[in-house]
């Protein structure tokens, strides 16, 4: 799409400030689809790394920074194809006859080179999306060139096709995301399942992590795998949260209503302890359904850890004088290192399941967790293995005096009416969740 000057630059509302450049207005007008042509989406760098830019050298040098991309894009590719600024960061323009390889890599080549902000020589970290220009629809032709550029960013590659693939499940979580309030608030999709820790020495059952499960009313069941970091990148979390906390701590208050002596394990994003008052939230809870603090166990996983966090240290610090029980859980997973197991603000340790399935069978793995559970209890920590397949793996960590243990050879996640004829708890009525 090769467009005469004043063609392009008919009109200044659809001229970028900053570059000049013509905008994603002028590029809406312009668009016709092509079969044959492609559209590359050059994007300078992640909005985060710009952000802090902006941040260590101000607006004026931040733009400057946006004006040298421009230049240097111009300058790799002909005087006559026409190069839109379609967003902050996001360049695009057309191929009439595909994306030729070693254009991509001159302009890969020719970013290298620092861009100059003010004085200051500053990096760009570019990415290249390549999209089909068959569709007549503009603004998918360019969402999809977006599509590849970030594609482009988490692959590593120098540039990416769209792929068709990736952009569905993309936005399948935004789907998913967009529907998760609704759920919170149907009473009929969301409900918990619980999987029983054992004591290993006594085989002795010891409590229940809550597990959340979504029916949605089109995809079906999805997995907390999916949909619970989807909600964690969003303000979702914390409503999510509050849902999951209301109905685990309903069960756990109508278990210890019968006698029934079983703690209550449940999963808490990271994210929640970023918000001051989390703790003050979960004491309000329990004291609703009555609720003994000492009988509940919250999980978090290492990257509570990873933030250094004052907010989060001191929420973490506030449930715990509560007498509620604080477990790292899929710990070897993440980022926790020798420093932070010396001082974790934790009481469990959870090895996580990619140790355990392996130490029948890998003489390293069994080392490692062998070790890890002497290291703990020295340490003072209690260590659960979840992700117990075997009677075998059951008794090498009892032999290793693990304290706890979950997993599928004693029982998978049971929603709580099998859960409670698993254990014997038959008559345990449904809890009445307060909200
Ligand atoms: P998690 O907290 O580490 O939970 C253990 C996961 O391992 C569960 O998957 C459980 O079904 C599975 N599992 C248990 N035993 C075995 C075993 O022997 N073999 C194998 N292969 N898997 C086993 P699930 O229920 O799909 O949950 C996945 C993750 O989703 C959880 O990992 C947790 O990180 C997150 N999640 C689940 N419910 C919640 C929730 O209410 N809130 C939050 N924030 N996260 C949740
Ligand atoms: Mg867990
Ligand atoms: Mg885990």
């Amino acid at each position: 799409m090769t467009i005469p000057p004043e063609r392009a630059f008919f009109s200044p509302a659809w001229r970028d400030q900053i570059t000049g450049l013509p905008n994603r207005q002028q590029f809406f007008a312009d668009y016709k689809p092509m079969p044959g042509a492609q559209l590359v989406m050059l994007t300078l760098a992640e909005p985060k790394h710009f952000d802090e830019l902006m941040r260590a050298i101000g607006h004026e040098y931040a733009e400057d920074f946006t004006r040298a991309g421009a230049l240097r894009l111009r300058e790799a590719i002909e005087p006559d194809t026409n190069i839109y600024h379609i967003g902050n960061l996001s360049f695009a323009f057309l191929l009439p006859h595909g994306a030729m390889p070693e254009l991509l890599q001159n302009i890969t080549d020719i970013f290298n080179k620092p861009l100059t902000c003010g004085r200051i020589p500053v990096s760009a970290d570019i990415a290249l999306g390549v999209a089909d220009c068959q569709d007549s629809d503009a603004s998918f032709v360019l969402r999809a060139g977006i599509a590849a550029a970030r594609d482009c960013r988490d692959s590593g590659h120098d540039w990416a096709r769209y792929n068709r693939k990736t952009d569905t499940a993309h936005q399948r979580g935004f789907l998913l995301l967009s529907h998760l309030n609704s759920a919170i608030q149907a009473h009929d999709q969301l409900c918990l399942h619980f999987q029983p820790k054992y004591a290993l020495k006594t085989g002795e059952p010891t409590s229940a992590e809550a597990l959340l499960r979504w029916r949605h009313p089109v995809f079906g069941n999805i997995s907390p795998a999916e949909f619970v970091p989807l909600a964690e990148t969003t303000a979702h979390i914390h409503p999510l949260t509050d849902w999951v906390l209301r109905n685990a701590v309903a069960q756990a208050g109508a278990w210890a209503a019968k006698n029934i002596r079983l703690n209550t394990a449940i999963n808490i994003s990271p994210r929640n302890l970023t918000r001051r008052g989390f703790a003050n939230q979960v004491a309000k809870i329990l004291n609703c359904y009555g609720v003994d603090p000492s009988s509940i166990e919250l999980e978090f996983t290492e990257g509570v850890l990873v933030s250094n966090d004052v907010v989060v240290l001191e929420e973490l610090r506030a449930l715990r004088d509560t007498g509620i029980r604080i477990a790292l859980d899929d710990f070897g997973t993440g980022f926790a290192n020798f420093s932070y197991i010396t001082h974790l603000p934790a009481d469990i340790i959870k090895i996580d399941k990619s140790f355990i399935q392996r130490i029948c069978t890998d003489e390293r793995a069994a080392m490692v967790v062998r070790s890890l559970i002497e290291l703990s209890h020295k340490l003072d920590y209690s260590v659960v293995a979840e992700g117990i397949e075997t009677a075998k793996a059951y008794d090498l960590l009892k032999s290793w005096h693990c304290n706890e243990g979950q997993g599928f050879f004693m029982s998978p996640p049971l929603d709580a009416a099998r859960f409670a004829k698993k254990l014997n708890l038959d008559s345990v009525p449904l809890p009445l969740v307060i909200s």
